[in-house]
């Protein structure tokens, strides 16, 4: 076979790190999926566990982990509000030490190292669109931070590696994604929604719905991922991976409630703490460099979203 490789997914039974198992799993790639089960849950990869060529460890990546790999997807970092500030010392460390270990090891293997970096880094932007060069508006001492100045420092710990090391490396800054496999109680915005709507409770808009998000659809992101990966050396990133289509949060309470055929009223509450007025990516560097684009629009993902929750919902499998 031609070069088949064997590849490292940190955080691989978690949302996109699942469907990254898969996709990649089949180019043919042998994976090594790594994950604590903190977020994540092996129900998300059980169709893949006796894959002659797929092998899962537990194991936190803010231990050391040496194993012999060519790639490295470092995706392990717990990604919603309610997840992250539950134990936000462990948020940062997973994002700092994780780096750590993950850059040590890609150093001594030679491995090319992908980092699952996010639109966070912007905070409440005061740019918008967001283009990489934007060096974002973050609150050091929030809530939020231990995510945000955690991504940031492994974004930092990246570049250094990357100079000092000669390694290569890819820094992607992931914009809100959804899709199946959602946490259904993580509290992100599509999955509280659509949860919502199917057991016929109210959608909780928070403030007026007129902060803004642009949502991508799993699949998308995945195919920007891999391309990423397998682009030009030194298009090192950062990269910014979403979709570019903007909606505020009351627009999509409103499309998941006709979607879903719901009698669901909507249910105003107070907004969080530094939450970010609007997120729209500039997606101009991956079009020109990876041909890239999202395909699947809002109302395609929403209906795939809300039938992977209905039967989950149901069976209580997740
Ligand atoms: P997720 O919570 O479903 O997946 C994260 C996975 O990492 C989980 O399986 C969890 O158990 C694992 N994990 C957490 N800490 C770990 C540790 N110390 N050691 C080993 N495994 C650990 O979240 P997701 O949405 O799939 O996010 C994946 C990555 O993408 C994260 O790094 C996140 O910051 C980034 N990201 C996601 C989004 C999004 O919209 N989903 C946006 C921007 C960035
Ligand atoms: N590391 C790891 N697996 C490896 C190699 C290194 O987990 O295969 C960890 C190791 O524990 C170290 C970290 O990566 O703390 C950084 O390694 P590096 O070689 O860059 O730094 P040093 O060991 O010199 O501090
Ligand atoms: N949000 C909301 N209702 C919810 C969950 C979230 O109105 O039940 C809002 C939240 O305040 C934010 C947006 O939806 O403005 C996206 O929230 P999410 O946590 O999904 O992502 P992030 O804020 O990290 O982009």
């Amino acid at each position: 076979m031609k070069d088949v490789k064997r590849i490292l997914i940190t955080g691989g039974a978690g949302f996109i790190g699942s469907h990254l198992c898969e996709k990649l799993l089949g180019d043919g790639h042998e994976i090594l999926c790594v994950d604590n089960c903190f977020t994540g849950t092996k129900m998300h990869i059980r169709h893949l566990l006796h894959h002659p060529r797929f092998e899962f460890i537990r194991h936190d990546i803010t231990f050391p982990l040496y194993v012999e790999v060519d790639e490295i997807y470092n995706l392990a970092c717990p990604a919603s509000p309610i997840h992250y500030q539950f134990e936000p010392v462990q948020t940062t460390k997973t994002s700092v030490h994780g780096a750590i270990n993950m850059l040590g090891l890609a150093k001594r293997v030679r491995a090319k190292i992908f980092q699952a970096s996010t639109s966070e880094v912007y905070g409440d932007p005061e740019l918008h669109p967001q283009p990489e060069t934007y060096w974002g508006n973050v609150n050091p001492i929030g809530p939020r931070s231990c995510y945000d100045e955690g991504k940031r420092c492994a974004e930092t710990l990246f570049f250094d590696y990357h100079r000092k090391h000669r390694l290569k490396i890819k820094v992607a800054r992931i914009f809100n994604t959804y899709g199946p496999r959602m946490h259904p109680n993580d509290g992100r915005v599509v999955s509280n929604f659509v949860v919502q709507a199917l057991k016929g409770e109210p959608l909780t808009v928070y403030g007026d719905g007129g902060q803004t998000r642009s949502f991508c659809y799993i699949e998308d992101l995945v195919e920007g991922i891999v391309r990423f990966m397998n682009s030009d050396s030194e298009l090192t990133g950062p990269l910014n991976l979403g979709n570019p289509v903007e909606n505020s949060i009351l627009q999509l309470a409103e499309a998941v409630i006709s979607l879903t055929g719901s009698s669901s009223q909507i249910n105003y509450q107070s907004l969080p703490v530094d939450d970010p007025r609007q997120r729209k990516p500039d997606i101009s560097l991956a079009v020109s460099k990876l041909d890239w684009e999202p395909k699947v629009a809002l109302e395609q993902g929403l209906i795939r979203t809300i039938e992977y929750f209905r039967a989950n919902l149901s069976n209580h499998t997740e």
